[in-house]
């Protein structure tokens, strides 16, 4: 399908940190994609966790699977509006490249132990990955991918770490948040992707892990809509097939909302082009009756799932876990490979070494330095 005249365009791309020549065969979005699916980094996502411990059951998504799902939904998304599903998916993939082991427990401690620092942020962090990080090329460190990916990927800064940005990259991807506008369309997606799909996958999630029941669901409208549709068409279907049911009808119902409310805002605003789209407010949007329902939900897996005391109590092993491989780190540099020990910023370089890990490592490291063994990873 053609690019719609606001999509990001390719051969209009703003282009890369260091010049490269085009490949004859592949758009630079697509390289981008490319570059970052043979990451390190990107190979790690499958052993860190998304909500549940990557040890506490194979089934339970990993941040590769939660990115494969947001770039599914994404591309869904993408292709009736005549946006560059490329780019879509490339920002997808590497949305949560910058996230620490052990979810958001892990983000928060390390957070937490940075600040003294300049603090740490998963999706600046991301940003440092793809741009610092990743050693594979001769000429540049980093994967030098294009600026719209890199816009994607930089989700949400504060306004410090914005200033530095720009300072070091003056109108580059740290600009907007400054300006307070908008950034592409694809991104844009990617954000509201990423909702649906964490939604939707922690319902599966936490009715496989037994946290959350389907009885506690039915006063959550956007379940208990489908769960009456389903039952209605398929009186005895039960257990998981009912659960993926009402998920499946659940995430389709959101793909078309979000497919014609946006395009509808697309036709009213008519940016002529993607710089428009950045000047204009947000475009890719719920309807306001489902942005309700999903914000219902969210609350929902809030209060009874990711505040369940089973995962507060894992949430809080995590925490110590890296609060003190960091302080292990900082008495003792060398304890870490001599590349991020000798570094002079030392506290960045532990925050990007404990970020590194995946649930596993950061588990074993733990054990080694400190002797105590605090979740069975
Ligand atoms: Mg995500």
């Amino acid at each position: 399908m053609a690019l719609a005249p606001y999509a990001s365009d390719p051969a209009r791309s703003r282009g890369r940190r260091f010049e490269e020549a085009p490949t004859p065969h592949r758009s630079a979005f697509q390289r981008d994609r490319d570059r970052i699916v043979h990451s390190t980094a990107f190979r790690r996502l499958v052993y860190k966790t998304q909500v549940f411990l990557n040890h506490e059951g194979d089934l339970f998504r990993t941040r590769m699977t939660h990115s494969i799902e947001v770039a599914q939904l994404g591309r869904s998304i993408a292709r009736p509006l005549g946006l560059d599903e490329d780019l879509v998916e490339a920002i997808a993939l590497a949305h949560d490249l910058g996230h620490t082991p052990f979810g958001h427990a892990g983000q928060d401690a390390l957070d937490e132990c940075m600040g003294p620092y300049g603090g740490f942020e998963h999706n600046l962090q991301s940003l440092r990955v793809v741009d610092q990080l990743e050693e594979r090329y001769p000429r540049f460190d980093g994967l030098n991918l294009s600026f719209e990916t890199r816009e994607g990927i930089l989700k949400h800064c504060s306004h410090a770490n914005a200033e530095r940005l720009e300072a070091r990259e003056p109108g580059g991807v740290g600009r907007r948040f400054l300006d307070r506008t908008q950034p592409s369309l694809e991104a844009q997606l990617c954000n509201l992707a990423d909702e649906i799909a964490y939604n939707a996958h922690d319902v599966d999630d936490g009715l496989r892990s037994g946290l959350i029941t389907r009885e506690q669901l039915e006063s959550v409208p956007l379940f208990e809509g489908y769960l009456r549709e389903v039952v209605r068409a398929h009186p005895t279907l039960a257990g998981r097939r009912l659960a993926y049911e009402v998920i499946r009808l659940m995430l389709s119902a959101q793909v078309h909302d979000v497919i014609d409310t946006t395009g509808q805002a697309l036709r009213d605003e008519a940016p002529r082009d993607a710089d428009a789209v950045r000047a204009a407010t947000p475009l890719v949007r719920f309807s306001a009756d489902m942005r309700g329902r999903s914000t219902e939900l969210k609350r929902f897996l809030f209060q009874n799932l990711y505040r369940h005391p089973q995962v507060m109590e894992t949430t809080g092993l995590a925490k110590q876990m890296v609060r003190e491989l960091f302080a292990a780190y900082l008495a003792c540099p060398a304890d870490m490979p001599a590349a991020y020990a000798s570094q002079d910023d030392l506290p960045r370089a532990i925050a990007d070494y404990i970020a590194g890990m995946t649930d596993r490592f950061a588990g074993r490291e733990h054990e080694r330095l400190t002797g105590k063994r605090l979740l069975a990873t």
